[in-house]
């Protein structure tokens, strides 16, 4: 990719400010400064991207995945109402580049948050068809016993839909926290789910998506990640 594209693929600005960019000796890749609006970059081999000697985080391209510990209190939105976007939580030049989130998790919800500008990997992710399981960790309003574990496998009808969902696992840790798998993201569909079956959620955080966690991620810290495309494939 020629580097002028490679800085507006960026983020970096429009053309005119990256062509001023190159022109003013401000960019470097992997060390090395680089001149010409026109020099070949190797997509494989940007390991470091320095501008005007600051260290800005190159973003993989074409395609890119990125693992997010969603905290509380942030929207799963480009246009958010109440609370801040998620989006927010990366750096300037990454906003200016499309990317979207896999599924919403609602603004008291934390956890797992894949974001990713390969629509055809987030259809995969999400789609119904293809059973990706999510684990859920859920903080329960009322002391629970296994019944409500044998409710949810065995399927609710959710309010205002025809349709019974199933919990593709479902256990208790303990009396208020239920561990719930599902493999749908309908709206609400864990807050509904629980309701249906007579408790209700007081938290919820996802503990996996696919095969990926947060492991030592703190609230609000991200990486990128290599997709799994085998977790998505049916
Ligand atoms: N189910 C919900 O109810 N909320 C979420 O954020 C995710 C799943």
């Amino acid at each position: 990719m020629q580097l002028l594209k490679y800085l507006q693929a960026q983020g970096l600005g429009s053309r005119k400010q990256c062509q001023w960019l190159i022109e003013h000796n401000c960019v470097a890749i992997n060390g090395q400064l680089h001149k010409q609006v026109k020099a070949e970059i190797d997509l494989t081999a940007v390991a470091t991207l320095h501008i005007d000697g600051e260290p800005v985080v190159a973003v993989p391209l074409p395609y890119f995945y990125i693992l997010l510990h969603k905290p509380v209190d942030y929207e799963t939105s480009h246009k958010p109402k109440s609370y801040p976007s998620v989006f927010s939580l990366f750096p300037d030049h990454m906003r200016n580049i499309a990317m979207q989130a896999i599924g919403r998790l609602d603004a008291d919800t934390t956890g797992v948050l894949l974001i990713t500008n390969d629509g055809q990997f987030n259809h995969r992710m999400t789609s119904p068809k293809h059973k990706v399981a999510k684990l859920y960790q859920v903080g329960l309003k009322h002391a629970a016993d296994a019944d409500l574990c044998t409710q949810l496998c065995n399927g609710v009808l959710l309010h205002d839909d025809n349709e019974t969902v199933h919990a593709a696992a479902a256990e208790l840790a303990d009396h208020h926290t239920l561990l719930l798998t599902i493999t749908e993201g309908k709206y609400h569909q864990v807050k509904r789910m629980v309701a249906a079956a007579g408790n209700r959620v007081e938290s919820l955080h996802r503990l996996r998506f696919g095969t990926w966690e947060c492991a030592d991620l703190a609230p609000g810290q991200w990486h990128f990640i290599q997709p799994d495309h085998t977790t998505a494939t049916p």
